[in-house]
């Protein structure tokens, strides 16, 4: 028996519909099971009809009206951020802050971890998705790595971090200009939990690492495939948890402290191709996480896995894609099927790399 399956069930949903000359409509329905973790996502192609309705095309004009506003005033443009971001204690970062190029990361005012710094993605205030480049997201990892080794040695019970985005207010960030937020401390966050003792039993079960395991497996099917580069690989999620939701998966790494310069430029242009089209389908903004097994090498049976998907465009009053389907029952809903969505990238990353 296959130790991943990729399961589904179909639905029908039966109505008299209006927009059909009052006829019945059958519309049929797939929830997708998520192979690791069991999480539903439902599929309805009916609803590509919808799309437009639910994630609107960016307001460019307001947009720039918003960047405009907000850039006279944003505390780190202009190397304001000198002066008015937080600084560390000497003892964890001599001098308080990380600086690698145009990159800056220091402390949250306000953080939800015991180590959740911010990380200035550049000087530019405001990026279209086309113009986070694999060289500067390679400058923020490489910092958000230092941080997260230095917390470590100062501090061996902090074992557990992620990397993270929120880029513009619809996908929850609270300042225009581009960032990384880092979370870190004794004990994983909710997600990474699941996915660490989730991906334990299933080793328990079947003497494999659920990762490696997958990626061959996906890799075989091939349509969700996206392609890999040195350092690791990148696939769509059968049963996604954002929308347009790209997984990037490192095979032989366990923890952040593992990663060397390659797996850095692998997630930075995996990153920055995936941004490119999410560009190219006219979308906005994005969250993405990269997850760590624990640091002291305890997880032998995680592998660093990153999801980035999309979120609500900008446009004024913006309606919310993360309602009670998704925040309550925990289900989400498939827009762009991942099988389209792999095409689309695995086309776009190609190009790229020739
Ligand atoms: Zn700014």
């Amino acid at each position: 028996m296959d130790k991943i399956s990729f399961h589904l069930e179909k639905q029908v949903a039966r109505f008299i519909n209006p927009l059909k000359n009052n006829k019945l409509d059958s519309q049929e329905i797939e929830v997708r099971y998520d192979p690791l973790l069991g999480h539903q996502s439902v599929l309805n192609r009916d609803l590509k009809d919808k799309a437009s309705i639910l994630f609107p095309d960016t307001d460019k004009d307001y947009l720039l009206e918003v960047v405009k506003e907000s850039e006279a005033h944003c505390f780190l443009c202009s190397g304001r951020w000198k002066d008015t971001t937080p600084r560390y204690p000497d003892e964890l970062i001599p001098g308080g802050r990380l600086i690698k190029g145009e990159v800056v990361l220091f402390p949250n005012l306000f953080p939800l971890f015991e180590y959740h710094p911010v990380v200035m993605l550049g000087e530019k205030h405001y990026r279209d998705l086309n113009d986070f480049s694999a060289s500067l997201l390679a400058d923020a990892l490489t910092v958000c790595l230092e941080f997260i080794e230095r917390c470590f040695r100062n501090d061996p019970s902090a074992k557990y971090f992620t990397i993270n985005a929120n880029y513009l207010f619809p996908a929850g960030s609270s300042v225009v200009h581009p960032h990384l937020q880092i979370i870190g401390g004794p004990v994983p966050v909710t997600h990474q939990k699941d996915l660490i003792e989730r991906s334990s039993s299933y080793h328990e079960s079947n003497g494999s690492v659920y990762w490696n395991d997958l990626i061959e497996k996906e890799k075989k099917i091939g349509r969700r495939w996206i392609g890999e580069l040195k350092g690791g690989c990148l696939i769509t999620s059968f049963s996604p948890i954002g929308q347009n939701e790209v997984q990037i998966i490192w095979p032989s790494k366990r923890h952040f402290l593992e990663w060397d310069d390659g797996d850095v430029k692998f997630a930075a242009v995996g990153i920055s191709n995936v941004l490119n089209v999410y560009h190219s389908m006219n979308f906005s903004t994005f969250n993405f996480s990269i997850f760590s097994g624990s640091l002291d090498g305890s997880d032998d049976s995680f592998r660093c896995m990153m999801r980035i998907i999309t979120r609500q465009n900008v446009v004024p009053n913006h309606r919310t894609d993360d309602y009670y389907f998704q925040k309550l029952l925990r289900d989400e809903i498939i827009l762009v099927p991942p099988e389209k969505l792999a095409e689309k990238i695995r086309v776009a990353l190609a190009k790229s790399l020739k």
